[in-house]
């Protein structure tokens, strides 16, 4: 159902991968790699949606690294 591509981490470069929250029908998007979390939402394409803008976001600003 759900074709949303999720891009890499802001932060790591790394994979993520979507998380259904199974104690209730929540959803958050988790970096494999580094453990970054999207905010949790009601609908599993709301939070990959929030994850690739937070990205984009991301990379816009140009924030130095860490
Ligand atoms: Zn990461």
């Amino acid at each position: 159902m759900s074709e949303i591509k999720l891009k890499p981490c802001p932060f790591c470069g790394g994979k993520a991968k979507l998380i259904q929250i199974d104690k209730g029908p929540f959803a958050v998007v988790i970096c494999k790699v580094c453990e970054t979390q999207s905010n949790v939402f009601l609908k599993a394409e709301d939070a990959e949606v929030a994850w690739n803008r937070r990205n984009v976001d991301e990379q816009n600003k140009e924030v130095p690294l860490h």
